[in-house]
């Protein structure tokens, strides 16, 4: 199964990516984790990336259509694969199509402007491995430490307010169409998104099914 999530930032579907990734047995792939991993390393790419990602702007789309280009080119994604965070513009959207990428569904998991302000300050990331945590709604087993790997989560730089915003209003711009993309082509479920993470995901199952 080839499938996309989609949503604002915030939306949470970078977690249920993560659930259904180990339900199907098939990777994740996350453009902001590739990205924020890039920045933490100093990378050319991280470094050039950082510019835009501390503004809440979108990373230019040659640079995450290369990222996705490469990764989508590993053996592990010979059975499907999971994209979170991508194609986020029209032009990556085509990218996908130009690539003879066949998608199977588009999760929209929908949430309101000022639901994700509220819920966002509480999100916290673990930089090492790249697992998503809530300090209320998904919170680490043991206080201060990744399930996963042990590291400290940490909240995003731009998790910030204001960087939050902006954000969002970059999602209606250039983001949000690709609703009507794949609506068009037949592909897309739209998953209204719960308080609870696990009611969420029951949504998530049952629209990954139909
Ligand atoms: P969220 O979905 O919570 O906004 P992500 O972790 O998916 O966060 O992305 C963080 C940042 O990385 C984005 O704000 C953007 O700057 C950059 N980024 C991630 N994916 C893309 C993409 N497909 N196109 C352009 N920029 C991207
Ligand atoms: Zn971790």
């Amino acid at each position: 199964m080839r499938i996309i999530f989609l949503g604002a930032p915030g939306a949470g579907k970078g977690t249920q990516a993560e659930t259904v990734s180990r339900k199907l047995n098939i990777p994740t792939i996350s453009t902001g984790n590739i990205i924020r991993a890039a920045i933490k390393d100093g990378t050319k790419m991280g470094l050039a990336a950082k510019e835009y990602t501390d503004k809440g702007l979108l990373v230019p789309d040659d640079v995450v259509i290369g990222i996705i280009k490469e990764r989508l080119s590993e053996d592990d994604c010979k059975e499907g694969f999971i994209l979170d965070g991508f194609p986020r513009t029209i032009p990556q959207a085509e990218s996908l199509d130009q690539m003879g990428i066949e998608i199977d569904k588009v999760i929209n998991i929908h949430v309101p402007d000022e639901t994700i302000i509220k819920r966002i300050s509480g999100r916290r990331v673990c930089l090492t491995c790249g697992t998503t945590y809530h300090i209320e709604y998904k919170p680490t087993r043991e206080p201060d430490k990744c399930d996963v790997c042990g590291s400290v989560p940490v909240q995003r730089k731009d998790d910030s307010i204001e960087t939050v915003k902006e954000r969002l209003r970059v999602y209606h711009e250039q983001t949000e169409p690709l609703i009507k993309y794949y609506e068009q082509k037949g592909k897309l479920r739209t998953v209204e998104g719960q308080e609870r993470v696990e009611d969420t995901t029951a949504l998530t199952l049952k629209a990954l099914e139909d």
